[in-house]
């Protein structure tokens, strides 16, 4: 997703307190940042921030932190955040390949990629969020015991996925190919703005959760 030339986007953001500006800076320091001794839940590509905004109000003892690259997009997130602001959520603009510079080690406890760019060429495999590239990057800031759930409707990309685990070093706990028929896995699930579209054109959502 990429909304071209938002006119004001960077602006916006630069002005707003709903994003952390400098987050290099907390490297290390998440935990004092929030300073309530709760979880740590990042969104990586959250796009317009629906599911983020969903999460953090339905688990207000989590602290969620939504990751978007494009300055464009985290604007209209933003804007939706600022008409109903919540404690427990916060924006960073970031590309993805950088996270390390941003968490230490373990800081993280949970990591969710929803609806990640497909990036269909098989030369730009490694930009794909779930691809192994990415996976190593996840790996230097999710606890020990911490897991990443990803959806996607993607058939060719959650093949890709699934494929990617094991050589990467991790373990499939949880997988499902129609999700929001699975009834143990869809409990809680929260629609993201791609898994509204998308699952309302009859495309099945596929789901998996793996740790290390
Ligand atoms: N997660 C949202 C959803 O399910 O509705 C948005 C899905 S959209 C297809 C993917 C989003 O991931 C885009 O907004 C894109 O800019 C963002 N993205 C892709 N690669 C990224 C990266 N390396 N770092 C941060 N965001 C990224």
């Amino acid at each position: 997703m990429r909304l071209k030339n938002v006119p004001g986007a960077r602006e916006a953001i630069a002005a707003s307190d709903l994003v952390i500006k400098e987050p290099q800076e907390l490297k290390g320091k998440w935990r004092e940042f929030w300073n309530n001794g709760n979880e740590i839940h990042i969104e990586v590509g959250m796009g317009k921030g629906k599911f983020m905004m969903g999460m953090a109000k339905a688990h207000p003892d989590i602290n969620y932190i939504g990751i978007e690259m494009y300055s464009s997009v985290l604007y209209r997130a933003v804007q939706k955040l600022e008409l109903e602001p919540l404690e427990n959520l916060k924006f960073i603009l970031l590309d993805a390949k950088d996270i390390a510079e941003v968490f230490d080690r373990g800081e993280v406890d949970r990591i969710y990629l929803n609806f990640s760019d497909p990036w269909p060429k098989d030369r730009h495999a490694k930009r794909r969020l779930p691809s192994r590239q990415f996976l190593a990057r996840f790996d230097q800031i999710l606890k020990a015991d911490g897991v990443i759930e990803f959806k996607t409707d993607n058939k060719d990309l959650f093949a890709f996925a699934e494929e990617e685990v094991e050589p990467a070093g991790w373990k499939i706990l949880d997988i499902t190919y129609d999700l929001h028929n699975d009834e143990k896995m869809v409990q809680g699930n929260i629609m993201t703005e791609y898994e509204e579209k998308f699952s309302s054109m009859g495309n099945p959502i596929y789901k998996y959760i793996i740790r290390r």
